[in-house]
C-alpha cells in the first residue's frame, strides 16, 4: 500500500504568521522543522496502520522546506519546483491514497491561519464548476482524476471542516484553534504529532477495510474561473491559450483536470 504525503506549511503545527512559512524570515528554520515533524508523524502512523510505501511531496513555496536529513527514513521527498504535479507530484507513480499534511483553508475563509489559494498576493478568488474552491479542492480534483482518494488532512479547524465538508469521511487531525487569520490556540508539537499519527494509522485502516472515502472524478466539461486582485494581473493571465477574459476574471474550460490544473498554474504564473 503506497500512500503520498501532500505537504503543505500554513497549517503546520505552531505556525500562525507569514514570517514563520518565509524562507527570508530568522524563525522559518523553527517551521520548517516543525512541517518535517508533523510529515514524519503521518508517516509513522501510516506504517503503523499497514502502509507499506510512503512518497512525501514539499508543496510550499520553491518545495525546499522539510529537512531530508531529519525525514523519516521509510519515505522518499519529492522536493523543488516546478514539478509537473506540483503539491501532488507523485500522484501518478501509482499511490492508493493521498495524506495533506500542513494545509490551509481557501481565500476568504474566516478564523482560518493564512488564509489563501495558491498565492495571495494575486489570487483573489477560484471556482472550479462555479463552485468556490481552494487548494484542499484544487489537489483533491488532481488526486480524483488519478482514481486516488484523499484520506487525511491536518492543519487548523478551518481546513479540517473544509475538507469535511468536500470529501465526506476525510480524517482530520485539527493542530490549531483559529480566532483570525493569524491568531490561534495551539496545541504543542508532542500532541498535535500524537493526534497526527493516530488519524493517519486509523485513515489507512479505513482504507485497507473499504470504508475510506471514495475518489470523485468532476464530470467533464470542467470549467474553472479565476479572479485575480488587480486587473493587469488578469490581463495577463488572459495570454493563456483557450482563456476568456471578463473583468477580473479568466474562465477556462477543459475536458481533463489534469489539464485545467496545469492552466491554473500556467495562468497564475502569468499574472
Ligand atoms: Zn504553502
Amino acid at each position: 500500500m503506497k500512500i503520498l504525503i501532500a505537504a503543505d506549511m500554513e497549517g503546520v503545527t505552531g505556525v500562525v504568521h507569514w514570517d514563520q512559512v518565509s524562507s527570508r524570515h530568522s524563525e522559518y528554520e523553527r517551521f520548517r522543522r516543525l512541517m518535517t515533524q508533523d510529515v514524519n508523524a503521518a508517516i509513522r502512523g501510516a506504517y503503523a496502520g499497514g502502509a507499506s510505501e510512503l512518497l512525501v511531496t514539499d508543496g510550499h513555496g520553491a518545495g525546499r522546506n522539510i529537512l531530508i536529513e531529519e525525514l523519516d527514513e521509510r519515505a522518499r521527498l519529492n522536493s523543488g519546483t516546478p514539478a509537473p504535479y506540483s503539491m501532488v507530484q507523485g500522484i501518478d507513480s501509482g499511490v492508493n491514497a493521498v495524506m495533506f499534511i500542513g494545509y490551509h483553508a481557501r481565500v476568504g475563509t474566516p478564523h482560518a491561519i493564512l488564509e489563501h489559494t495558491w498565492s495571495e498576493t494575486s489570487v483573489a478568488n477560484l471556482f472550479l464548476q462555479g463552485e468556490p474552491c481552494g487548494e484542499i479542492g484544487l489537489n483533491a480534483a488532481l488526486c480524483d482524476f488519478f482514481n486516488v482518494p484523499v484520506i487525511l488532512i491536518s492543519g487548523d479547524q478551518a481546513a479540517c471542516s473544509e475538507a469535511a465538508e468536500l470529501i465526506p469521511g476525510i480524517e482530520t487531525a485539527v493542530v490549531k484553534r483559529a480566532s483570525g487569520r493569524m491568531a490561534a490556540e495551539l496545541l504543542t508539537p508532542a500532541l498535535a504529532h500524537e493526534k497526527i499519527a493516530e488519524k493517519a494509522a486509523a485513515a489507512v485502516r479505513k482504507l485497507t477495510s473499504g470504508a475510506a472515502p471514495q475518489p470523485h472524478r468532476l464530470a467533464p466539461p470542467i470549467h474553472m474561473e479565476i479572479e485575480f486582485v488587480h486587473s493587469e494581473m488578469a490581463d495577463r493571465a488572459a495570454l493563456l491559450p483557450g482563456a476568456t477574459r471578463s473583468g477580473r476574471r479568466i474562465a477556462y474550460t477543459a475536458n481533463d483536470m489534469a489539464a485545467v490544473y496545469s492552466a491554473f498554474r500556467a495562468a497564475v504564473n502569468l499574472a
